[in-house]
């Protein structure tokens, strides 16, 4: 396709009816909507084969495990505990019963991990690859949503764990060579867990409303929350989290445009700073990157200096933005 992922999104906004019941729709990780009493998220997220992985260096287990995981992480960071799921698979010859039953086990695992239930789904023959397309349905965890759309001016910008490591991983699955110290960047593509522990921690604190994952690049995603906020971000290169395997390597770049790592990205006002400050005392993976001002998109500064031409995020379509 010839138009950007943004511009694509935009173009089908117009399609999605306003409705009293739907709280937030097209726009942000999943859309939220009134069912009777309580508010509920759904999301919706595909993986296919030759785009997001090959069988080559991903076995059917962790294709099943991390093509649930990338759907729960929508819905934490709606801020919604996961409820169920559907799982359609496109089925290609060449693929056995027995790959097919370890990418059920690999959603089984991920699945029982979060207290989800499978509810059904379908499944169809496809001409060539094999894709997996989920939906979880959520229910919200606290009063209202976690949005892209309210980030405040003055707010501080946040995200937990390392960024660029799940980029770092999959090039050393494609590439091959020296994989030493850099398990865990294999790992965090392979098999993408969301930080469950420090949401539910965000969620019991009340810490904040605006979060969203990062699943395609830190510029890239903080570019669609400052969209939706109609404001800017500021960040600062020497503070973003990223492994040590990426400064050795001169890689620093993926960890401001590398994708997939599903760690969660969120603002929070500066009275909250105290609890913030408290969590990373008491070790918790969670940095402060930079903040929200009047404006619009996203300045990278590095040593005080502004960078002119950030890394960017990886578009689905191959688009600019
Ligand atoms: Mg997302």
């Amino acid at each position: 396709m010839e138009i950007s992922e943004n511009n694509f999104i935009k173009g089908i906004r117009k399609f999605s009816r306003k409705s009293n019941s739907v709280i937030r729709g097209i726009g942000d990780d999943g859309a939220v909507a009134e069912l009777g009493a309580g508010q509920y998220v759904f999301v919706q997220d595909a993986m296919a084969e030759h785009v997001h992985f090959e069988f080559s260096f991903m076995d059917p287990y962790y294709v099943g495990k991390k093509a649930l995981y990338s759907n729960i992480s929508d819905v934490l960071a709606m801020g919604a505990q996961p409820v169920f799921y559907l799982v359609t698979v496109g089925i290609p010859a060449g693929i056995s019963s027995g790959q097919m039953e370890r990418m059920y086990r690999g959603m089984n695992r991920v699945a029982r991990e979060f207290g989800v239930t499978l509810l059904g789904g379908d499944t169809v023959a496809t001409a060539k690859d094999l894709f997996i397309d989920i939906s979880v349905t959520g229910k919200l965890a606290g009063a209202r949503y976690f949005g892209r759309d309210k980030a405040r001016r003055g707010d501080l910008i946040a995200v937990t764990g390392k960024l660029g490591e799940a980029a770092l991983g999959l090039k050393v699955l494609k590439e091959g060579g020296d994989a030493t110290g850099m398990k865990n960047c294999v790992r965090r593509f392979l098999s993408p867990a969301p930080p469950y522990g420090l949401w539910k921690e965000i969620v019991k604190d009340d810490i904040t409303d605006v979060m969203m994952d990062v699943s395609d690049g830190l510029i890239l995603d903080l570019s669609r929350m400052m969209d939706e906020s109609r404001k800017q971000a500021r960040i600062h290169w020497e503070k973003v989290p990223m492994p040590r395997p990426l400064r050795q390597r001169g890689l620093e770049e993926l960890a401001f445009g590398g994708g997939e790592d599903y760690q969660l990205l969120f603002t929070f006002p500066r009275e909250k700073l105290p609890v913030v400050a408290a969590m990373i005392d008491k070790g918790r993976a969670v940095t402060i990157i930079g903040e929200v001002v009047s404006g619009r998109g996203v300045r990278v500064y590095r040593h005080g200096s502004e960078v002119t031409s950030p890394p960017g995020g990886y578009d689905h379509f191959g688009g600019r933005l």
